[in-house]
Order: C-alpha cells, then structure tokens, then sequence
C-alpha cells in the first residue's frame, strides 16, 4: 500500500497516473509507469526528485526513450521525463543544452549558427541528456569528443557541474550511470566551419543511416555493444538470426543489429529474441553480445 501521493502533493505539476510507457518508448514496447511526471522547471524537478528521497520512492529518469526496453510490468514509483527542459542556448562557440533537447536538435542548431563538431549527431533520436548518458556516438563522432561540461542534480538534490574528466567516459559508458545522478544540462565546444559543409555532411550520414537502418519500424537501435574485435550486426546476420522472430519482436532483415517491433511486441518478446541470439552466437563464435540497450523492468 503506497503510502504517499505524488498527486495530491504536487497537484499543479504535469503527473499522471498508471501512465502507459509504450506510448513514449521507441519501441512501442512497456507497460506502466505507477506516475508520470513531466517537469517544466528546474525547480519542479529538484522538489519532486527530494520527495521521492525522503518517501524512498524509485525514481528513473528518461530522455526520448530511444534506448530502452521497458518489461510489461511497467515501472514502480515515479518515472520523470525530460522533454520540457530543452532550451538551447549559445555563447561563442560554446552551446549549452537542456537535457531534454533533442541532440538532432542540437545539432541541427549548431549546422544554423556555422558550428561543426556535431555532424554525427544529426540522426541519432535521443535527449542531450541520454546521449551523455550513453555517451552515444555515430559516423566516428561521441560524445566525449565534445563534451565540455555537465550539469547534474545529485540523488540529494543538489547541482554540480562536471567536466568531461569527471563524466570517465568510455564505450556507451559515463559515470552517471553509476552514480544515478540526473543530467539537467550539457555544454559543447564546438568549431567555427562552413554551414553548407556542414549540412551536407549531416545529410550525408543520414542518407546512410536510411539506407541501413530499419527506420520504417519500431526499434530502440543497435541493441548490442560492438564486441573487441567483431560488429554484432555481422556475427548476427553470419549465424543466420535475421528474420527470427519471437512474438512480435524481430531480428531485422535489413539491419541484423536491430530488433524491431512488427506489430504487437511485448518486452518478454524483446527479452526472449536477445537470449536466443546471446545464445547462438556464443555458441558458434564463443562471442559474448553484451546488450547496449538499457533493460528497465520486470
Ligand atoms: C533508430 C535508432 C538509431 C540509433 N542510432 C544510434 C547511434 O547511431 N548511436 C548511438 O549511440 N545510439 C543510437 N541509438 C540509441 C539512442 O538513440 C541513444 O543511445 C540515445 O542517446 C538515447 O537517448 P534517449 O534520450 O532516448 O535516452 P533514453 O532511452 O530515454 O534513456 C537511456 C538511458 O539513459 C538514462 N537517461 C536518459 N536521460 C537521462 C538524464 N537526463 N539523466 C540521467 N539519466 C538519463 C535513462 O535512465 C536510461 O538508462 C539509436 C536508436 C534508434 C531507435
């Protein structure tokens, strides 16, 4: 029995109730969220974040869902998404984000003001702040190569800022995923280029990533790391997993990297496609496929 509600105490804040997370991951896959909150403020964010400390509730934070497989029981206490903290701002060659930008925001906005650096961001569909998260990278670009400084509330609800020292990134790796603090904003040097370059080279990577990504369904993108010495897509498709298919959930023919929703996935078949191709390809290739995706929910 909850003994707190978030609803009551916070009643002129965007909360819902029971929300249904498939409605907002990329995937199309999860079931609901006890509460929904939508903050329009820092401030919004820093009273309910210390609410849930004092009251012990769970608290996960998402961006754009782009990089999530949700189980169907849904998620317990209060899942917060970003998605109204998103201002860009710049200063020089230095632009700041809100982590609820989108990073294809950003980087459409740094090709306007003749900025390079952000190129490779151009189709990658998450927040600033996942992307930090997952220090996500495309096209030989990553985060860390541009990263200056992040501003983070800590699970006490306190601000700090970290370099990019301080964020220990490395492969699909920042330290916020172990210290759980909440990435609020991120800052960006960048370099003066040439805005026509620039925009030919974002559509460019994108005309590339339409002609070998699944686009046209559902996904969460490449749902494995890239193991040392290998690329998973390619010891997927070499075992022969593409098509396979459990449920709704497929390993794609166009990308084998890629699991797609057809239709009616759940998250068990989600789960039940990456155990299968875990196992085969350790089977024939003695490879381990660690997921990149992160798995929230039972
Ligand atoms: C079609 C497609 C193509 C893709 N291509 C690429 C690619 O080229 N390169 C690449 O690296 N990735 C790619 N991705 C994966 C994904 O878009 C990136 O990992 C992205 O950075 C995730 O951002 P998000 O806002 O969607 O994060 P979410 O999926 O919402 O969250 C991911 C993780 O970050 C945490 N998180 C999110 N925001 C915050 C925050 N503000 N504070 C603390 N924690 C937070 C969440 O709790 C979760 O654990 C692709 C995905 C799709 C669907």
């Amino acid at each position: 029995m909850e003994t707190w509600s978030l609803l009551e105490t916070f009643s002129n804040f965007d909360i819902k109730k029971n929300e249904p997370l498939s409605a907002h991951t990329n995937t199309r896959v999860g079931g609901p969220a006890d509460y929904a909150f939508w903050p329009t403020s820092l401030d919004e964010l820093r009273q309910v974040v210390r609410y849930a400390k004092a009251n012990e509730i769970p608290v996960t934070v998402l961006g754009n869902a782009s990089n999530l497989i949700i189980g169907d029981q849904g998620l317990t206490g209060v899942v917060i998404f970003l998605t109204k903290l998103n201002q860009i701002t710049v200063q020089g060659t230095e632009l700041r984000a809100e982590a609820g930008a989108m990073i294809i925001d950003l980087a459409q906005f740094a090709q306007t003001k003749a900025l390079s650096g952000l190129e490779w961001a151009a189709g990658i569909p998450g927040s600033v702040g996942g992307a930090v998260y997952m220090n996500a990278g495309a096209y030989g670009g990553q985060v860390d190569g541009w990263l200056k400084t992040a501003e983070v509330l800590t699970t006490d609800g306190e601000i700090k800022t970290l370099t990019n020292d301080d964020l220990d990134f490395s492969y699909r790796y920042s330290s916020v995923q172990t210290t759980g603090d909440i990435l609020i904003a991120a800052s960006f040097s960048l370099q003066n280029g040439n805005a026509t370059e620039i925009l030919a080279q974002m559509e460019d990577f994108n005309e590339r990533r339409a002609s070998r990504q699944p686009l046209e369904f559902p996904s969460c993108g490449s749902v494995f790391k890239r193991p040392t010495g290998f690329f998973a897509g390619r010891l997927i498709m070499d075992a022969g997993l593409q098509g396979y298919m459990v449920g709704g959930a497929q390993v794609s023919i166009k990308h084998a990297g890629f699991i797609v929703n057809r239709g009616q996935a759940s998250g068990a078949d989600y789960i039940a496609v990456i155990k299968h191709v875990q196992a085969v390809v350790r089977d024939k290739f003695d490879v381990n496929l660690e997921p990149e995706v992160r798995i929230l929910g039972e």
